[in-house]
This record gives structure tokens, C-alpha cells and sequence, in this order.
């Protein structure tokens, strides 16, 4: 695969389904990879689609309410090297916000949105095929920039353990044992949190980031760690990234709605001037109505429900308040 997400453990149904995405100036959301569609019907008909379909781009990111069974674009294999880069100072990673993401295949920076820091920047390099990695390489050394190289391995929740994590230290290794943060035998993240993602338009990134800056230590008391991701546009009508590139803002959260809450909706005031996303799949304190008005491409998913699924027997409980919701939260 081109690219793939922080953990190994989910399927690809459910991750086509929710546009589910890693990091990557280049990446779009891993969605992106479908080539055809085959959907089976309530009725048992099944309807194919290719990337040539008119309802192509509708189908893909379903949230599971249309059904699927998907073909997938593939890479000829890659290997890639993951660095780690500790506390880089937040104003000189904004500074040089583009030469940063860009200066690797895969880029994510984790931070607690305090110290004025960037705890960690993972750099996850092509390094074979050779063409590839030429092609990619800007020539950027993140010590320059302030940030020390770990010399140890690391896990980007504080305290937790580094065996979870696919090696680091630049050692090359295939792409699946790579791009994921996480090694599929051991648990991904902190293992008990809640989990949100906010996206913007990459145009905003800086306003947006001194705006998270500034709640961080409100919000502290309910965060483990906050992923910064850059996603390539698409043109699937529900991707968070539909016909723009965004920067997705991740947040881990400690296992405590109470207090998640509180810090949700500071963080979603503080990026509501950035016209903020939500990510699917993830937990949001926006009103239903409010989410569906944010992606412009919901009103005409609706219309390819009517044609695809006019009894609605695929849609599950999330999709209907998702659709019928009004000031409630989804
Ligand atoms: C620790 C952790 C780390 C994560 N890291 C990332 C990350 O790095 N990037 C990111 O974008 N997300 C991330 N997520 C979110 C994750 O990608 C989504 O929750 C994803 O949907 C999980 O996939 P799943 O296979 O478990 O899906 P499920 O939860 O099983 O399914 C999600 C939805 O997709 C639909 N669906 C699933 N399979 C099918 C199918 N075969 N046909 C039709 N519909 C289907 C269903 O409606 C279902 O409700 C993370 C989640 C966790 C818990």
C-alpha cells in the first residue's frame, strides 16, 4: 500500500469506509487506493463500480452505509526508515512548517500542545527503491532546526512502552513494518483512551496551531498526546480532504468523557475559525446538523442512498443520528 495508519490492527473495509489516513505531504487518505467497487445490494444485486463511475468518488467513504467490496491500487514493494526527532521548538517548527512535512515520505509530529515544543517529530523515509527515495528527499536535518535525534526508541504517549512501537533509529525495514506507528502484536496507542481529529485547510496551519498552542494547558488534564498529520486532497465526497490538502490535528485522550468533553470543545472553539472537520470514527462534540453542513458532498451521498439503498437496511445507529440529528451530538 501507498500508505497506511498509526496501527496495523484495523481491516481495510473499515478503514475505506471512515477515510481513514496516515501522514504525507503526497498521501491522500487511504481510501485513495481503491480502484473498483463492487457493492452488494440489500436486494443481493450487486452494482460495480470503477474510478471512471459517475457515484465513484460517492461509494468509497461509505461509514458503512452502502456495503462493500473493494479492489485496491497497490505499490511495487518499498522500505522505509523511521527517525525520531525530540523537542523541536514549536515557533521554529511553524517557521518551517512546509520544509518539515515535506522533508520525508511520512511526517508526524506529536505534542501536548505546552512547553511551546513539539515533543516528537517521526520521519518515516523511503529508502529503497532509490529512485523513490531521490525523489523525495529535500535534504533537511531536523537538528538543525533545534530538535535532537533519540537516540533510544520511543513511544509518543509519555511513559508508555517503546516495544509497542516498529523500530526506529533509521533502521530500514518493509513498509508494513514501517508506516504504522505500531507493531501489530502489541497494543496501538495508550490502549484505553477516547480518540478525536480535527482537520483544517493546510493553508491555515499556522493560525491554527497558535490557537491549539494557546488552550494547551487547559486541555492538558484530559490529553496523552496530539498527532499533527498532513493529508493529501481527494475528491471522495466524505473525506475530510475532499478537493484540498488539510492538516489533521489528532488527539489521544485519557478514558474520561467528563473531562474530555470540557477540553473537546475548547479545542473545537479554539479551531472554529479554521472551518474545521471532523474526522469519522472519532469522537466529535459537534451537533449532528453542524457536521453534515461541514462536508459539502453529504447532501448527494444522501441522494446515492436513495438510489443504492432506498429501504435503508445498511445504515447503522451512528448514521442515523448522523442524518436525522439536529442540535444533538452525533
Ligand atoms: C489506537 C487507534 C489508532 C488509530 N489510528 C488512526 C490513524 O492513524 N489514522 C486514522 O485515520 N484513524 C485512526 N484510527 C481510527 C480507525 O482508523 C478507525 O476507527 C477505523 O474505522 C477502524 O477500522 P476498523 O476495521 O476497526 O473499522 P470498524 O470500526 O470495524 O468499522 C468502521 C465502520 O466502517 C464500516 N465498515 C467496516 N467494514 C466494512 C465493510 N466490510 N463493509 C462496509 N462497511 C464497513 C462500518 O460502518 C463500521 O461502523 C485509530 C483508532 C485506534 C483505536
Amino acid at each position: 500500500m501507498a500508505n497506511l495508519a498509526s496501527l496495523p490492527h484495523i481491516s481495510v473495509g473499515g478503514a475505506v469506509s471512515t477515510a481513514t489516513h496516515g501522514s504525507g505531504d503526497h498521501n491522500g487518505n487511504l481510501a485513495c487506493a481503491v480502484r473498483s467497487i463492487d457493492l452488494m445490494l440489500s436486494t443481493g444485486e450487486i452494482v460495480s463500480f470503477d474510478r471512471s463511475h459517475p457515484h465513484f468518488d460517492g461509494v468509497v467513504v461509505g461509514l458503512g452505509a452502502l456495503g462493500v467490496g473493494l479492489s485496491l491500487h497497490t505499490e511495487p514493494t518499498f522500505d522505509v526508515a523511521q527517525t525520531v526527532h525530540i523537542g523541536l521548538p514549536l515557533q521554529v517548527g511553524l517557521e518551517h512548517f512546509d520544509a518539515i512535512m515535506g522533508s520525508a515520505y511520512s511526517v508526524s509530529w506529536f505534542t501536548r500542545w505546552c512547553d511551546g515544543l513539539v515533543d516528537q517529530v517521526w520521519t518515516k523515509a523511503v529508502v529503497q527503491p532509490v529512485s523513490v527515495r531521490d525523489r523525495l528527499s529535500v535534504g533537511l536535518d531536523l537538528s538543525d532546526l533545534g530538535a535532537a535525534p533519540a537516540g533510544v526508541p520511543v513511544h509518543p504517549v509519555s511513559g508508555a512502552d517503546s516495544q509497542a512501537c516498529n523500530e526506529q533509529l533509521g533502521v530500514p525495514g518493509p513498509w508494513h513494518e514501517r508506516l504504522p506507528h505500531f507493531g501489530l502484536p502489541h497494543t496501538p496507542d495508550s490502549g484505553d483512551e477516547l480518540q478525536a481529529e480535527l482537520f483544517v485547510d493546510r493553508a491555515v496551519v499556522v493560525d491554527a496551531v497558535r490557537s491549539l498552542a494557546a488552550v494547551g494547558s487547559f486541555i492538558a488534564p484530559a490529553l496523552l498526546v496530539s498527532e499533527v498529520r498532513t493529508i493529501a486532497a481527494d475528491r471522495l465526497w466524505l473525506s475530510p480532504a475532499f478537493e484540498r490538502d488539510v492538516v489533521g490535528f489528532h488527539f489521544t485522550w485519557r478514558s474520561d468523557w467528563a473531562l474530555v468533553r470540557l477540553a473537546l470543545a475548547a479545542v473545537e472553539t479554539a479551531l472554529a475559525p479554521s472551518e474545521l472537520l471532523p474526522r469519522w470514527a472519532k469522537v466529535t462534540g459537534l451537533a449532528a446538523a453542524d457536521v453534515r453542513g461541514r462536508f459539502p458532498g453529504f447532501e448527494r451521498f444522501l441522494g446515492l442512498l436513495d438510489v443504492y439503498d432506498p429501504e435503508r437496511v445498511f445504515p447503522n445507529p451512528f448514521f442515523d443520528r448522523l442524518v436525522t440529528g439536529s442540535t444533538s451530538r452525533v
